[in-house]
């Protein structure tokens, strides 16, 4: 099954998706990564849907990566009886610190330091900054508010408190039980919330030990200044817009978000653009056209994926959120400006040889009929350089490691399969060729380009192009052993 665009689609689960008939109707429908989100929803609903996402991909024979969302020091209410209350404007709302279900006129905040930094005047930001509480009284173990902007409050909403600076440590507790259980059933990225310091990443790093990749979620003004420095020791980043807009003014936003792309796409690391892409269609079955046309800039801008939250969580309509996704992605990958873009912003200087390698299969396969770049890869570095090229040919990437085809899903324009451990460059030659034409890619009278490392199983030593045909008579009368 071979998907006919470049950019990822990332869809978060949760009731609305639970069980295996919509994860499946998801993947097919476009979902390249699902993402479990460890601030709702109990250990046992997210093995059930670990369970769920690996009997997919052996049912279908494609890999699939499984994104675990840490929830970091974000600051959530407690849940309700009823679920969800409607808070209207001009009444009053408090929260505090009993467990006690919530109701239309208070809800657990369980964070003892909040309390104990909040004054009268304080502004508290409720679901990514949509309802304002404004701070009348409080105490040690309360806050008596105004809704100052009402709206639907629901089970464990974030909050935050825009004036008030709180101490915290990176990784609490609780994220520290939830990365052990995700690297233990086997997640293949870790997304950490409230990354402030490269020092956060290094921790969750050392808490991983490469069972799974870290990509770090940039949602603090000071993760925005420190980003070259995140940047450089993690994997992956997500543009996580939700908190970014309450942290910083909105109209911050998007000029962050085209430099955290580029930063990423510079260093050959997966970017995901997030929260409230398609928004609307939590309730309905059509997007908005800004709704279209933000998605569409995430991909001109060259981002490596989108993602959808509560649109494929919580939603009404999640089949055709992503549908929509993919849609878009088709109708701007064709778009000549598009491609005008994506080769503007190519990054010029090169400075080792799988740079100069990848960059010529990409001139080579562009310039004649060449059908696909085979990429032989254990880490998937290399595939990531040929992503980074962003090539107008399909990129294969071929390894014989499980963990690093599901990785490579959250990666630009790729496509993984796995292949057995090679030794020889010839037999490398004839599966990149199989390959390609089994997967679809192209068939025994067309040519493919072949980038390897010799000798085989050792990193980072791709120093071998070649052109090859497809045919396997062929390879065997013209490759040397
Ligand atoms: P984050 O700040 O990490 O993005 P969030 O609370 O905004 O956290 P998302 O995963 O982005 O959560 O959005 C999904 C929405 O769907 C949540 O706000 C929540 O209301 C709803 N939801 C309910 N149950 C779940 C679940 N098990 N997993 C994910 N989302 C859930
Ligand atoms: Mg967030
Ligand atoms: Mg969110």
């Amino acid at each position: 099954m071979r998907r006919l665009r470049n950019v990822k689609i990332v869809a978060t689960l949760g009731p609305a998706s639970s069980d295996y008939d919509m994860i499946r109707k998801l993947f097919e429908a476009g979902a390249d990564v699902f993402r479990l989100n460890m601030s709702h929803g109990t250990h046992e609903d997210i093995r059930a849907r670990h369970a769920i996402i690996r009997q997919i991909e052996a049912d279908t024979g494609r890999p699939i990566a499984i994104l675990a969302d840490l929830q970091g020091p974000k600051l959530r209410v407690g849940v309700f009886a009823n679920g969800s209350e409607d808070l209207v404007e001009g009444a009053t709302f408090r929260m505090d610190l009993s467990d006690a279900p919530g109701d239309l006129n208070r809800v657990q905040l369980p964070h003892p330091e909040i309390f104990a930094a909040l004054e009268p005047g304080a502004t508290l930001l409720v679901n990514d900054g949509k309802i304002r509480l404004s701070v009348n009284e409080c105490g040690p173990d309360f806050a008596d508010c105004t809704v100052s902007v009402g709206g639907t409050i629901s089970n464990r909403k974030g909050v935050n408190v825009p004036d008030v600076v709180l101490p915290v440590a990176a990784l609490s507790d609780k994220d520290r039980k939830d990365l052990e259980f995700a690297c233990a059933i086997g997640v293949d990225w870790l997304a950490l919330s409230f990354v402030q310091r490269p020092e956060d990443v290094i921790e969750a790093r050392e808490l991983a030990k490469g069972r799974a990749a870290i990509l770090s979620k940039i949602e603090k003004p000071a993760a925005v200044k420190a980003y070259d420095a995140i940047l450089a020791v993690s994997d992956g980043i997500m543009v996580a817009r939700g908190d970014l807009g309450v942290e910083l003014p909105v109209q911050a936003v998007p000029p962050i978000q085209k430099r955290l792309v580029r930063g990423a796409r510079a260093a050959a690391k997966p970017v995901i653009v997030a929260t409230q892409m398609l928004e609307s269609m939590i309730e309905s079955p059509v997007p908005t056209r800004a709704e279209v046309s933000d998605v569409a800039t995430a991909i001109y801008e060259g981002a490596d994926a989108v993602m959808l939250s509560a649109e494929s969580a919580a939603g009404q309509y999640p089949i055709e959120a992503v549908t929509t996704m993919h849609n878009v992605a088709i109708s701007v990958e064709s778009d000549p400006v598009y491609r005008e873009i994506i080769e503007a912003s190519r990054k010029a200087k090169r400075t080792t040889v799988a740079d100069g390698i990848v960059a010529a299969a990409r001139e080579i396969a562009e310039a004649t009929d060449i059908k696909a770049i085979c990429c032989f890869s254990q880490s998937g570095t290399t595939v990531s350089l040929v992503s980074r090229e962003r090539p107008r040919v399909p990129i294969l990437a071929l390894t014989p490691l499980m963990e690093t085809a599901r990785r490579m899903c959250l990666t630009w324009g790729t496509h993984c399969v796995l292949t057995e451990e090679q030794d020889r460059f010839k037999g490398a030659v004839i599966s990149a060729a199989r390959a390609a034409r089994e997967e679809g890619f192209a068939t025994e009278s067309d040519q493919i380009v072949v980038t390897a490392g010799v000798p085989f199983n050792t990193q980072g030593t791709t120093n071998i192009l070649r052109v090859a045909p497809c045919d396997e008579r062929l390879i065997h009368r013209v490759d040397p052993e």
